[in-house]
């Protein structure tokens, strides 16, 4: 009777310690976790274009290594075929060296891993999920063990005009059905695209979104956080090097934001 005692205080403080947390990489890179459960979006990629930050270097060789904080990731998640968000070489070489990690990615992201893959590589594909999404297309919903995986294409930024080729998909994930997160690649922050599924938007209380800062600097980007992604809290993420990290020191319309501007930085999810 004792020893169960011990053993329900036990679990009971193992349960409190489970760790609901985002850890910022870079540009819109972030990994997610809820206790054992971890999730990376957007961390391999080359380039800056002179604007925003890339992933350090140590971090990027711990992703590959599987070291710790980075051990024992159960997916990455891939928002858009841009340089600044993805790799197909880096995501082909993680793939083979971590062979638990799933790859959740638009079709045209798969479609360059498929065009560079060395036949060794071959078998990576066992554990890529393509998401093939055209703009007005219902979300679609996957599973894997403790994930819940939703996918919607909203338009890249520059719609109607500009990237409209681009298949960029706002990923919804629920972790171990207590954590989830909203990412939104280089959503465009026009209301008419999630005017589309309201439903869908309003049927999950998110535990934090992600969404390019651009959001916090328009009313209708501000509009679509608060009644359609409806995300407990918004942290900013894409954030050009030039805009600091003290508020005070930003455009006004960015003073209120919470933004990602240093890797390593952390939120808590609870
Ligand atoms: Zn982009």
């Amino acid at each position: 009777m004792k020893k169960l005692t011990l053993l329900s205080i036990f679990a009971f403080l193992t349960f409190q310690a489970v760790a609901q947390e985002a850890y910022y990489l870079a540009n819109e890179g972030v990994m997610v976790t809820d206790g054992e459960t971890k999730i990376l979006f957007d961390p391999l990629y080359p380039e800056s274009y002179g604007q925003y930050l890339l992933v350090p270097d140590e971090v990027r060789n711990a992703i590959f290594a599987g070291e710790a904080p980075f051990d024992d990731i159960d997916a990455v998640f891939v928002s858009h075929f841009h340089g600044d968000h993805f790799s197909a070489e880096d995501s082909l070489a993680l793939l083979q060296a971590q062979s638990n990690v799933a790859l959740y990615a638009p079709q045209q992201a798969v479609l360059g891993m498929r065009t560079i893959a060395t036949d060794e590589q071959e078998s990576v594909f066992d554990r890529v999920h393509a998401v093939s999404l055209q703009y007005k297309d219902a979300p679609v919903t996957l599973r894997m063990d403790n994930l819940l995986v939703e996918a919607v294409r909203i338009p890249h930024s520059g719609w109607p005009t500009g990237r409209v080729d681009v298949e960029n998909i706002v990923w919804r994930v629920t972790l171990n059905d207590n954590t989830t997160v909203v990412h939104m690649g280089d959503a465009d922050p026009n209301d008419v695209h999630f005017a589309l599924n309201p439903e869908y938007w309003g049927r999950v209380t998110p535990n934090a979104a992600f969404p390019p800062y651009w959001f916090f600097a328009s009313d209708a980007g501000q509009g679509i956080l608060e009644n359609r992604v409806g995300a407990r809290r918004n942290v900013g993420v894409h954030v050009p090097v030039q805009i600091p990290g003290s508020p005070m020191a930003r455009p006004i319309e960015l003073r209120s934001a919470d933004l990602f501007t240093r890797p390593g930085e952390t939120r808590s999810l609870e």
